[in-house]
């Protein structure tokens, strides 16, 4: 109920992006917001929305998230065919929007290694997607040494990024294994002292 506030003093904090995660109770059991939302805090916010879509077949939603004013939107690998993993990613480019592909930790890097080259953003999941709070999955990070080196190679200014579990603790192994931006909920939201976060 203070959402317009707590993005201010998160940019204040020094935050540059604010990651915005789209649940659809399909793809994950959880629900959360739609394009209204990204809609309105696109209207309140200069920072970077970094836009996590955990729901199923993308390709029917991307248009309405890109025009709702995401600067990148992230697709799940598991959440559709290849076909049509490949043309969400090409649709999400030609509406001027930043695309980017996620992996669960089940599935390998070898998954996504199709689209490193059409992404702006590769996500790792480091914990199940779905809720917040859980413990993050260091077992993880070989998949996102693995990644830094594809896209170093073929894609250089591709960001790889950490979603789950990242606190004050593990940020510093994510940065090691080659991720660039850290994304943070819990850890941060609950922090005594947000700015030293
Ligand atoms: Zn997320």
């Amino acid at each position: 109920m203070h959402f317009h506030e707590d993005m201010d003093k998160t940019k204040a904090d020094g935050a540059k992006w604010l990651h915005v995660d789209i649940m659809d109770g399909h793809f994950v059991p959880n629900m959360s917001f739609g394009y209204a939302w990204v809609k309105s805090m696109r209207k309140i916010t200069d920072l970077v929305l970094d836009v996590h879509l955990m729901i199923d077949t993308p390709i029917k939603y991307a248009e309405e998230f890109c025009k709702a004013g995401a600067d990148y939107l992230t697709i799940h690998v598991e959440a559709d065919t290849p076909e049509n993993v490949m043309a969400t990613l090409e649709k999400i480019r030609s509406l001027g929007v930043k695309p980017g592909i996620v992996v669960k930790p089940k599935t390998p890097a070898e998954a996504i290694a199709p689209y490193l080259d059409k992404v702006d953003l590769v996500l790792v999941m480091t914990v199940e997607p779905g809720f917040g709070g859980q413990k993050f999955m260091a077992d993880q990070m070989d998949k996102v040494a693995q990644l830094r080196e594809w896209v170093d190679d073929i894609n250089p200014d591709c960001h790889i990024e950490v979603d789950g579990g990242v606190d004050a603790n593990t940020c510093a192994v994510c940065k090691e294994s080659g991720a660039d931006v850290l994304v943070a909920g819990s850890a941060y939201f609950k922090a005594t002292d947000r700015t030293a976060f």
